[in-house]
């Protein structure tokens, strides 16, 4: 790599797998330099993120349960004993009720909306206020979202109403973080095939679907979103703050597909 990460270091939340979107974002920034944290859910995960994190030259590992404030805490506790500072949070962390990502949003239960929430829009805001007091010197921090925030797809549900509050939080965020130097954005990531997104109903056919109604007429890979969160925790993304970046073959931008046959 072009070392654009060198000297700078970094806590990665919701690595699960080689499939975890965090796994391509992890790799692009180990590529340029960066020196890496790891934050994993439960000890069953740490066999899996452990091996991976050794890939790229991180043996880093704090256990993390977001849902819990104590554990956020820990987390903290735990990266100081390491490192005096933090230069770039990402956030890669979702958790919805299987059974609701199906069938129809009226139907969505207080407790799973509650839990919902919580894991998917509140962390990132505790997560943010704990790593901002690691950044003397200003930083970046990244989260993750998707268009079911902005328009109805099927079988988001609670969790597209999640993400349209995780991208409010972003600005907001954005605005009290800034004039300590530190940036906030989210990329909104077009559908890949991993462990929280096979819990979505048809996740088969919107992948099918993004593919032949997008611009570029396929899906992104993990890699991709990887190379636009180190334009946006590098300095090649210093002028961007609030933002919610679309890695998604330019599904977004589509408002109804040409037609090869237009003598309807
Ligand atoms: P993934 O299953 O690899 O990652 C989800 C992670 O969330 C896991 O590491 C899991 O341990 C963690 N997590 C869940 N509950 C937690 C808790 N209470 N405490 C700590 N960690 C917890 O799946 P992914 O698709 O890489 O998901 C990462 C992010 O990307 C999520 O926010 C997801 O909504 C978002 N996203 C995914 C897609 C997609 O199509 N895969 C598209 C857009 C956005």
């Amino acid at each position: 790599g072009m070392g654009l990460m060198k000297g700078r270091r970094g806590l990665i939340m919701g690595l699960a797998n080689d499939k975890s979107i965090a796994w391509g974002i992890a790799k692009a920034l180990a590529d340029q330099g960066a020196e890496l944290a790891f934050s994993y859910q439960g000890e069953a995960l740490k066999r899996r993120v452990e091996p991976l994190a050794a890939e790229i030259g991180s043996d880093f590992l704090a256990e993390c349960d977001v849902s819990d404030e104590a554990s956020i805490d820990a987390l903290f506790d735990n990266i100081r004993t390491r490192w005096d500072s933090l230069d770039f949070v990402v956030h890669a962390i979702g958790f919805s009720d299987k059974d609701q990502l199906r069938g129809r949003y009226a139907d969505t239960t207080r407790d799973n909306f509650l839990m919902t929430m919580d894991i998917s829009v509140y962390s990132f805001t505790a997560v943010a206020r704990r790593a901002a007091a690691m950044m003397p010197n200003g930083g970046s921090m990244l989260t993750m979202t998707y268009y079911g925030a902005e328009r109805v797809m099927p079988h988001y549900n609670v969790m597209g109403v999640a993400k349209a509050a995780l991208e409010a939080s972003v600005r907001y965020l954005a605005e009290d973080l800034g004039k300590d130097g530190i940036r906030v954005n989210s990329i909104s990531a077009g559908p890949i095939k991993t462990l929280a997104a096979s819990g979505i109903g048809d996740f088969r056919y919107i992948l099918k679907w993004n593919e032949l109604n997008s611009p570029l007429r396929r899906n992104v890979s993990q890699d991709e979103v990887g190379k636009s969160a180190l334009y946006l925790l590098s300095d090649l993304g210093s002028g961007v703050t609030g933002e919610t970046h679309h890695v998604d073959s330019g599904y977004h931008i589509v408002g109804m597909k040409a037609v090869d046959a237009p003598d309807i």
